[in-house]
């Protein structure tokens, strides 16, 4: 694997594989690696594409000071992931290198970012939709990765490459979830043992209420899945919310909806905000 720290390398290497016919895939990371990410760059793999990943822990895109410095860095196991899965290129740039001038960039995604992560992270859609158009603009992939398992981000990047007329193809990929259902995070790492055990409540509400869809309204869903992740005292629930998966706005009837429906969860399970979502 190639590892790059600057704009200027990155281009140069990129330009000479661009004209030899190939194509590039990306998968913006934050580090902190895990078999989530790695699914990413295997489908990048899979789609026969020059795998690049980045790590950058991107300051614009938090809400809270202590949340970025408590953010986790283990850039040398990450270094060893990615080569165990033989990713092509890692780019590792600084603050600086990604934000040479003052950012002057402001994103309005209207509906999109106003609801869920948009109501509770004040200005993290725009930070993120900041950085990932920077890399977007220094990487210029053929086709991007991203997880559903960050849904209102998919969205929002789909947006965002609308709105920006960009050729790239957002490709969004499955969650991936360890035994027993909890989905993989970077942030997993924060939770004490009895914290990892009680998040199960998260992904088990999440696989409970697709079963009860079948019989309950909207509203009784709501109520039911409330009441369930209320119960731990360690806990603090942020939203449990029943919404279109292409606009993310709010369902209030199941069956008269003609797109899909996906159900989400931000909790904080001590310290940790952990967030999650299913397809209903
Ligand atoms: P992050 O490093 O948290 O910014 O995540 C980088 C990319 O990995 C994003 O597109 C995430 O949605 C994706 N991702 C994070 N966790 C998972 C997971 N458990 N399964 C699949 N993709 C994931």
């Amino acid at each position: 694997m190639l590892k790059f720290e600057t704009v200027i390398d990155l281009n140069d290497h990129l330009e000479k594989l661009r004209k030899e016919g190939f194509k590039i895939g990306f998968i913006p990371t934050m580090g902190a690696l895990h078999k989530g990410h790695l699914s990413l760059i295997n489908r990048a793999k899979e789609d026969n594409l020059i795998s690049v990943c980045s790590i950058f822990v991107n300051p614009t895109q938090f809400n809270n000071p202590d949340d970025l410095k408590n953010y986790p860095r283990t850039i040398e196991a990450d270094i060893t992931l990615l080569e165990s899965v033989t990713c092509d290129v890692l780019f590792f740039p600084s603050v600086r290198e990604i934000y040479p001038h003052p950012i002057k960039t402001f994103f309005n995604f209207g509906r999109l970012e106003t609801v869920m992560e948009g109501a509770f992270r004040k200005g993290h859609f725009n930070g993120m939709a900041t950085v990932v158009n920077r890399l977007f603009e220094i990487v210029k992939p053929d086709f991007a990765y991203f997880g559903e398992k960050d849904f209102q981000q998919l969205t929002i990047v789909k947006m965002l490459v609308k709105m920006q007329s960009l050729p790239i193809k957002i490709i969004g990929c499955e969650t991936l979830r360890e035994e027993g259902g909890v989905a993989m995070s970077s942030r997993n790492i924060h939770l004490s043992p009895k914290e990892r055990e009680d998040a199960l409540i998260i992904s088990q509400t999440l696989f409970k209420a697709k079963e009860l869809a079948k019989t309950m309204t909207a509203q009784e869903l709501k109520s039911w899945a409330i009441n369930n992740l209320t119960t731990n005292p360690s806990s603090e629930l942020e939203y449990f919310e029943i919404a279109d998966a292409e606009t993310l706005q709010p369902i209030s009837n199941l069956k008269a909806s003609t797109s899909k429906i996906r159900a989400f969860i931000a909790l904080k399970m001590g310290k940790t905000r952990l967030i999650d979502n299913l397809e209903l």
